[in-house]
């Protein structure tokens, strides 16, 4: 049996070569919004992120019997502190803290180089492998190839020809797989793709958008945007664009190559400052040509909150339609955002496709 690493990580960080030279499959845990949770409440106020209490519950819950550790990578407070309360009452041998920066330097580069040594150095040990940098450039070129891939399907949604909720699942899995199964599947989907023939009229009445926000890990919401007539065209999500916009450059030296990567990807809400995000997201904006972005927010995400007045005027100096919705993180709360979303809807009606 193929064991697996789970690791939480809102900001995705987490080197996922690193964990599969060393014979493990990464897991990245999501949230479940069907669970309730009294367990995680005895541990955390009610007034932390919903997503980060909901994993604690998931955790708490007990995970897959072939994970065999646990990883918490550096990205906002709430889901930081995380760490100690699974690391006291959830019960795994093996636990690491990555300290991913979120500064982008010199410094923070040299910093997260060491702290990748370190996890690499602790996974050696604990699960008595060595991981060679042979095994690194082989999961790296098996990632840089799944990457090439999603990057190809994700403009099959401008196409119309795959819907946003089907692309979000399809990296949802990529997340949770061994990445053998995933490329395999990916090349299959791309086939079926390439086949698949174009819808004979456009549907005038459908909204192009853009989708941001904190980590949106329910493919049923992004189902929930399309019931109301949006065509989500693209995004700037970690279970999206964040995870195949770039591909690890190689260089010789893998983990520096890992750390590279990671830290000249897209910001994410966590890193600072918020301009970069803006920039990368409206170059998205202007290249799809979406009527309006929608930013969909976990209730208590604390870096979007405090990026949102930054956003807010930015689009607005551009003349993008924007909105900003704090959302619960259950499903039968999703529809209290109806009546905000047709809101939008209308005001995207005078914008030119
Ligand atoms: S949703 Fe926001 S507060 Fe919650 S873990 Fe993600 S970044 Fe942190």
């Amino acid at each position: 049996m193929a064991y697996k690493i789970g690791y939480i990580d809102p900001s995705f960080n987490t080197p996922e070569e690193l964990i599969m030279a060393a014979n493990l499959i990464p897991y990245r845990i999501f949230g479940d919004p069907t669970i309730d949770l009294m367990d995680a409440n005895k541990f955390v106020p009610p007034n932390h992120c919903f997503w980060a209490r909901n994993c604690l519950q998931r955790g708490l819950n007990g995970l897959d019997k072939e994970i065999k550790g646990i990883i918490i990578t550096h990205a906002c407070d709430c889901s930081n502190r995380e760490y100690d309360i699974w690391f006291e009452h959830v019960s795994y041998d093996f636990y690491y803290y990555l300290n991913a920066p979120l500064k982008r330097d010199k410094l923070s580069l040299k910093f997260f180089i060491n702290d990748l040594k370190e996890l690499k150095f602790q996974l050696e040990e604990h699960f008595g492998v060595e991981i060679t940098d042979k095994k690194l450039y082989e999961a790296i070129n098996l990632t840089n190839e799944i990457r090439k891939l999603l990057k190809k399907i994700s403009e099959y949604r401008n196409k119309g020809l795959l819907l946003g909720s089907e692309f979000h699942a399809i990296i949802k899995n990529a997340y949770k797989s061994d990445k053998k199964d995933v490329l395999h599947n990916l090349k299959e989907k791309t086939k079926k793709l390439e086949n698949k023939e174009p819808l004979p009229y456009i549907d005038t009445s459908k909204k192009r958008i853009l989708l941001t926000g904190s980590i949106l890990d329910d493919t049923e919401i992004l189902k929930y945007l399309e019931s109301l007539g949006f065509e989500i065209i693209t995004d700037d999500l970690c279970i999206g664009t964040r995870y195949f916009h770039h591909k690890i450059e190689i260089t010789g030296d893998p983990i520096k190559d890992i750390a590279n990567f990671h830290l000249s990807k897209p910001p994410y809400s966590t890193e600072h400052p918020s301009s970069g995000r803006f920039d990368f997201i409206k170059g998205l904006a202007e290249k799809y040509q979406v009527q309006g972005v929608i930013c969909l927010v976990q209730k208590f995400c604390e870096p979007l909150l405090y990026e949102y007045p930054f956003f807010r005027d930015s689009f607005k100096k551009i003349g993008m339609p924007f909105i900003f919705l704090e959302k619960e993180y259950k499903r039968e709360s999703y529809s209290q955002l109806t009546t905000k979303l047709e809101a939008f809807k209308e005001i995207l009606r005078g914008v030119k496709k």
